[in-house]
């Protein structure tokens, strides 16, 4: 099986309008897309994606922040997928994220950083589980200009 990534437009994003932005991002790259769905997170799904943070502080702001407008999922493929869309994503604070990432360019909010991206290859195969079912996952070849033989 091909290494996939999740990504989830967050209701921020959402709100201001950057789902096309976001999308063209990853599709300029020239990222395979094989999955895509809007949906609204419920508590319960939240927790089991955030549960590292479920003992923090700000962890009911963001809850309820991730519950306030549906998100949109993203599945993404290819080569190395994990580490190259955490990259072209950004690190978590916008503020220190580099100028050319997503959240460098589109946020200065923490919680309201735009995107999510699965960290590591292990987060990424127990979220593309928990976000969309084998149906909703796609396999398909691309036949554009573009050299994909690297994957
Ligand atoms: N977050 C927050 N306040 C903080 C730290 C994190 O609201 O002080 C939110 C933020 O939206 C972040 C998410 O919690 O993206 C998950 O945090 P994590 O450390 O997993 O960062 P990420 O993997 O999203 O870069
Ligand atoms: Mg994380």
């Amino acid at each position: 099986m091909k290494e996939k990534t999740l990504v989830l437009i967050k209701p921020g994003a959402v709100q201001r309008e950057l789902i096309g932005e976001i999308m063209t991002r990853f599709e300029r790259k020239g990222i395979k897309i094989v999955g895509l769905k809007m949906m609204e997170m419920t508590a319960h799904l939240v927790k089991l994606h955030y549960a590292h943070l479920i003992n923090e502080p700000f962890f009911n702001d963001l809850q309820s922040f991730m519950m306030s407008t549906p998100v949109v999922a993203i599945a993404l493929e290819g080569a190395g997928i994990v580490k190259r869309v955490r990259d072209l994503t950004g690190v978590t604070n916008p503020r220190e994220a580099r100028p050319g990432t997503i959240r460098g360019d589109f946020s200065i909010s923490v919680r309201n950083n735009v995107v999510h991206a699965s960290a590591n290859l292990e987060e990424a195969l127990i979220e593309l589980q928990r976000f969309f079912s084998e149906d909703e996952l796609f396999n398909y070849n691309r036949m554009n200009v573009i050299d994909y033989s690297d994957e």
